[in-house]
């Protein structure tokens, strides 16, 4: 990959908007949020659950489910040069199918329910090989050169006897064998962009080690980029190294990895970390307990979404919603503690 490429964004998301139109009300699950990722890198997305951070990755591979729809922003992505934009192809079009699972890959949450009961993980896995065969190289695959990546696959994941355990049906695999089979499945396309939501919530705390530190080994063996959402913060610490903090469907802060735990800027980032007894090595801690409960979807706040909850909340915090913007020269935060008065919002 020449250099210019390494410094171009391979996914960027700019103002995405997603709105739930329910029999209650609206609900704007993703209000305006924006970020880049990297080529390569490991991108860590924190929140608290309900803040937008899987639907954001949902519109991403155009899987939001009715009655959710993506009202705006653009979703750019790279592919072959050329920029895409991702928000505005059809769901079920060939383009986003030819994405979806072969240049961008989901490892869901729980992977018992991506794998279908009645084939076993190897046919799956061998049926997306076929599919986007093409990621493979100009030649057409044959089903037993597709058998042999998959084998090669379960082995780089870490799965003993893999001739074998091909042939197993999902229900007979342990939990973290499970997660590694996804995470094979996921790599089958050999994807430039891994979207992980929570790939370790399923999982004792053993294997939870183990898969992170496989998922590590694989971005740097394939050079992948890694969107890796989590409500545990020593994950990020563990796997990212540039971070994007979400509240209510917002970016509140980002920037890279040691800037955000050492400088938060944003005072939705400072309660975060300051409610953290310690955050040292490889100590996992789940997102604490802020003052103040997490809004109503329905009862969404005018003004910085964070405003009732917020120590340092100002006159205009309620009046209008803080834009993101350098704090730093590395650094965005979406807070007026950091705008000029004077400036618009
Ligand atoms: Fe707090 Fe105001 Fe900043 Fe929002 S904009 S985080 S309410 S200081």
């Amino acid at each position: 990959m020449d250099a210019a490429a390494e410094t171009t964004p391979l996914l960027s998301v700019r103002d995405l908007r997603v709105s739930f139109a329910l029999d209650e009300g609206l609900v704007r699950a993703v209000d305006g949020t924006s970020f880049d990722v990297m080529p390569g890198q490991v991108l860590g997305v924190v929140g608290e659950s309900g803040c937008g951070k899987s639907v954001t990755m949902r519109a991403i591979l155009q899987l939001v489910e009715r009655p959710g729809r993506i009202t705006s922003g653009e979703i750019r992505f790279r592919r072959d040069g050329e920029i895409v934009d991702l928000a505005r192809l059809p769901p079920r079009g060939p383009v986003m199918r030819d994405i979806r699972g072969g240049e961008i890959a989901l490892i869901p949450q729980e992977p018992m329910a991506a794998f279908s009961p009645v084939h076993t993980v190897g046919e799956q896995i061998i049926e997306a090989i076929l599919l986007h065969g093409h990621r493979w190289g100009e030649k057409k695959l044959s089903r037993k050169d597709a058998r042999d990546i998959t084998v090669g696959l379960f082995r780089d994941v870490g799965i003993s006897m893999p001739s074998q355990r091909v042939d197993a049906y999902s229900w007979q695999l342990s939990g973290g064998l499970r997660q590694r089979a996804m995470i094979a499945m996921a790599l089958s396309c050999k994807p430039r962009l891994l979207i992980a939501d929570e790939p370790t919530t399923a999982i004792d705390v053993t294997t939870q080690a183990q898969v992170l530190a496989l998922l590590r080994d694989l971005q740097a063996k394939y050079n992948t980029a890694i969107i890796f959402i989590t409500h545990d913060l020593g994950v990020i610490a563990q796997m990212a190294s540039y971070v994007v903090v979400m509240y209510l469907g917002r970016v509140m802060e980002q920037g890279p990895v040691d800037e955000i735990f050492h400088t938060p800027k944003h005072p939705y980032t400072q309660a975060l970390l300051r409610s953290i007894p310690s955050m040292t090595g490889t100590t996992r801690v789940a997102l604490p307990v802020i003052s103040g409960a997490l809004p109503h979807p329905f009862n969404r706040p005018a003004g910085c979404p964070f405003h009732p909850r917020c120590p340092d909340v100002m006159e205009r915090c309620s009046k209008a919603v803080p834009s993101l913007r350098p704090v730093t020269p590395t650094q965005l935060a979406s807070c007026f503690l950091h705008h000029d008065q004077a400036e618009p919002s």
